[in-house]
């Protein structure tokens, strides 16, 4: 029997599925799953049981919170996808300013019928079994989660940062040898350090490394003592960390005597 899948949004920019469908064997993946549920492929389909959910997007309304609390009764696991779902993603950024005020500003008076909130990621509403980082994530990663489930394995999600692969790819540190403010130390890998191999610094977009070992507060050090100011620090780091535990706490700590 194949196994069942479901891939689902949130809010979200839709990245994450898009990447999905245009990967060039999916037809040929997909043979091996009955997929139930893709709303973004087919207009078919009623959220069911399904042996795996695949969940894009941070939870911003009412609506997702039900949506996905129904995705997850109806799912043997659920797969976090891309840094939305991991994070809360760039619409769990909103930089210290009043989010009533921000709202008003871009709907003005326009009549919206839901509620909306700074983006949550899903494990704050929902248990997450497995998270498949990236904005969007590679190709390679997204075959390798469906090689893995399609054998009846799990994948081993990477618990080192960017740095590891840009060490093995031999680039230079722009960040100790240019000052550049590189996010790599912080950042899951899984990008083969795409960025600094085009000698562009790392804006962290897969998210901090897991299980509380994204040490931001080391990383604010060097940036300190490469000349870059707190608010600086701080609006780079927030742009895809905002919801990380401690971030500002471990942020404050390297500026404490300043203010
Ligand atoms: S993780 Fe990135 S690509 Fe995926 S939905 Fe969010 S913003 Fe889009
Ligand atoms: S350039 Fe960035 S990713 Fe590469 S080693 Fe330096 S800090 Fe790490
Ligand atoms: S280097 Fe950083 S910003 Fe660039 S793709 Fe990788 S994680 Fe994202």
């Amino acid at each position: 029997m194949r196994m069942k899948i479901g891939i689902h949004g949130l809010t979200s920019c839709y990245g994450c599925q898009l990447k999905m469908a245009c990967i060039e064997e999916i037809l040929e993946v997909a043979k091996n799953f009955e997929i139930v549920y893709w709303n973004m492929a087919s207009s078919k389909g009623e959220i069911e049981k399904v042996d795996i959910a695949f969940v894009e997007g941070s939870v911003v309304t009412e609506r997702d919170e039900e949506e996905l609390k129904l995705i997850r009764e109806n799912a043997d696991a659920l797969v976090a996808v891309g840094s939305c779902a991991i994070h809360g993603g760039v619409q769990g950024m909103i930089f210290g300013e009043d989010y009533e005020e921000i709202f008003r500003e871009v709907y003005g008076d326009s009549l919206i019928d839901y509620e909306a909130k700074i983006g949550e990621p899903l494990r704050k509403y929902v248990e997450v079994d497995y998270c498949l980082p990236g904005c969007p994530p590679e190709e390679h990663e997204i075959l390798y989660y469906l090689a893995t489930f399609g054998i009846g394995s799990y994948p081993e999600e990477k618990d080192y940062p960017v740095c590891a692969e840009c060490r093995r790819q031999g680039y230079p540190c722009i960040l100790i040898e240019k000052g550049m403010p590189c996010l790599g130390p912080v950042t899951v890998a899984g990008c083969n350090a795409k960025c600094p191999g085009f000698n562009v610094a790392c804006i962290g977009c897969r998210g901090p490394v897991p299980h509380g070992t994204a040490w931001f507060d080391s990383l604010a050090r060097t940036f300190k003592e490469k000349g870059m100011s707190k608010e600086y620090i701080k609006r780079r780091m927030e742009i895809f960390g905002k919801q990380y535990e401690k971030l500002d706490e471990m942020i404050e700590k390297v500026f404490e005597n300043e203010d």
